[in-house]
């Protein structure tokens, strides 16, 4: 499709932190720019800014001189509306508020009949803006994400009277920047806003929980999970008021879905001025030196003998981890129905609730007087599997995902219950432990199905392809795997089981299954989008 966009001159409409980007952007890749904003002093900030941004690039080798040369005789700026009449293309990057953004579509529309105007907002309604134009079919979104010159992905959005054509022409212009463009609908948030909402508001339920510290959540997000920055970490950055505007505007975007509800954590620290970095303080303190984070512990492992209960490709996974660790291991693919001379077992049925019930009743009527027994408390609390046993004070939980080659710490979690000391036999995994408070799905199970789980919502409601979403979610908020990839290589009944539990244990809407997920589980493919 390169090539075939026929876009000659762009404008850029708004000369902020996007705006200046998305010029920047554009004018390297060798298209002329006319870059406009309403307020004519912010221009030669705007200027300084791509000079100086294209010189650092420069000068880490990642653009030529004579690029950076041409890139920035190709822009020119202006603060008269109608400078903007002979492009191909008008992007506009202009303050996020409807109003504004439809008087300025009028006006673009009036100046540039013929151009196809594109809109850069990350949360209005394509549909909306582009209501006060006489060819709606000629306006889109591009959603650029912020720093435009560094980030890879664009969204573009097609609204309901969007033409193909536009979108076509759109999609092969990004690549001619050298981007990689997904087309979403005009939904809220599109896709990656929208499919990294649980990203965040998960491990703000599990803070006002008190099931684990930020600090806590945060490092089971990058160690368990392999995400680059935990969602209080990135809360910080972004913004909480910023983070906190945008969890109000989806919950009244989906009618008050229980899934986007906001937290009222949120709202106190936006109260407090609690902003994160900006305001020295939000989650974390950035007045003091950050604290070391503190040594997990690594306890010498009993030497057991191991049982590993369960018939999921976890159970055989969680067994050949054992053996490479030297211990020796007996699998049980049935509960058992005599005596069972182990130190500890470790039960695997992270799939069925019921099968796990069932193991939990046999294990603990065969297991000897001293035996532990570690329930995986992906898809239930350690303290329900307790109470399905007889003694559960030797009952304590441990949550993870397969496969654990991807984990560089274990989540584990007890309950009020528990008499014995887990961590010598959960130390034969080999991996660091991290206690967390004690609900099913820990932090990083339960972030992950989580977003999996909106991803699934997204694609059956024709917001993108599965192959885009798991595109945007690599490239937009740098996901080591797109959620449906993820699914896959954690196995997708391992997935929906981690709903199931926090369905079953908090009894809200906000954990129902998808049904594009069940039935990828019931049927081991995923339906044709
Ligand atoms: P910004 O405040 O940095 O820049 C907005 C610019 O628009 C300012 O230079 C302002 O002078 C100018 N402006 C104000 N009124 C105008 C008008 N009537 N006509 C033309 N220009 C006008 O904002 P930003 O962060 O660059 O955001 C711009 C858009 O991009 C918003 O819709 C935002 O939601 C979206 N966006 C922002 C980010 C981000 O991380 N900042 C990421 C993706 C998308």
């Amino acid at each position: 499709m390169n090539g075939t966009h026929g876009i000659r001159r762009v404008g850029v409409c708004g000369a902020g932190t996007m705006g200046a980007g998305i010029a920047q952007v554009c004018a390297v890749a060798g298209f002329p720019v006319v870059l406009y904003d309403a307020f004519p002093e912010v221009l030669p900030k705007a200027v300084a800014r791509i000079e100086q941004d294209t010189e650092r690039q420069v000068q880490r080798g990642r653009l030529r001189a004579e690029e950076r040369a041409r890139g920035l005789a190709y822009l020119s700026t202006t603060s008269d509306l109608g400078s903007l009449s002979g492009c191909d293309l008008i992007v506009e990057a202009a303050p996020e508020d409807l109003a504004l953004k439809q008087d300025l579509f009028g006006k673009l529309a009036a100046t540039a009949p013929e151009a196809i105007l594109a809109t850069n907002t990350s949360s209005l309604s394509v549909a909306e803006i582009a209501s006060t134009t006489p060819r709606p079919e000629r306006v889109a979104g591009l959603h650029f994400f912020n720093p435009a010159p560094v980030m890879a992905l664009v969204e573009v959005v097609r609204g309901p009277q969007t033409s193909p054509e536009v979108v076509d022409r759109l999609v092969a212009f990004t690549q001619a920047l050298g981007k990689t463009p997904i087309v979403a609908q005009d939904s809220p948030g599109f896709v990656v806003n929208r499919v990294n909402r649980p990203f965040y508001s998960e491990g703000l339920r599990l803070v006002g929980e008190g099931l684990a510290d930020c600090a806590t959540v945060d490092r089971a997000a990058r160690e368990a999970g392999g995400f680059r920055m935990g969602p209080f970490e990135l809360m910080d950055l972004v913004g909480v008021d910023v983070g906190y505007a945008v969890s109000r505007s989806f919950h009244q975007a989906f009618f008050g879905e229980a899934r986007f509800r906001p937290h009222p954590l949120q709202r106190q620290m936006v109260l407090s001025g609690r902003l994160g970095r900006k305001t020295g303080r939000g989650f974390y303190d950035y007045q003091q030196p950050p604290p070391e984070p503190p040594a997990l512990p690594t306890p010498h492992p009993h030497p057991g003998p191991y049982g590993v209960a369960g018939a999921t490709p976890f159970a055989a996974e969680l067994a050949a981890r054992l053996r490479q660790g030297g211990f020796e291991v007996v699998e049980l693919a049935e509960p058992p129905d005599g005596p069972l001379s182990v130190a500890a077992v470790f039960e695997a049925e992270v799939e069925d609730r019921n099968r796990k019930r069932a193991f939990l009743v046999a294990l603990d009527r065969h297991l000897g007087e001293d035996a532990v027994l570690l329930a995986a408390c992906t898809n239930a609390s350690a303290a329900e599997c307790a109470s399905w046993t007889r003694r559960p004070g030797r009952v304590a939980g441990y949550v993870t995902l397969p496969p654990l080659a991807d984990r560089r710490l274990l989540e584990w979690t007890s309950h009020e219950a528990a008499q014995a000391d887990p961590t010598p036999y959960l130390a034969a995994l080999g991996l660091p432990l991290l206690r967390i408070g004690d609900a099913p799905g820990g932090v990083f199970p339960r972030i992950l199905a989580a977003v999996v789980n909106e991803a699934a919502f997204a694609v059956a409601e024709g917001v993108a392809s599965p192959q885009d979403v798991d595109l945007a979610m690599r490239l937009g908020v740098n996901h080591p795997y797109g959620p449906f990839e993820w699914a896959e290589r954690v196995g997708v009944r391992a997935v929906a089981g981690v709903l199931e539990g926090l369905r079953d244990y908090y009894g809200e809407e906000r954990y129902r299954t998808a049904p594009r997920l069940k039935r990828a589980c019931w049927l081991g493919r995923w339906p044709e989008p």
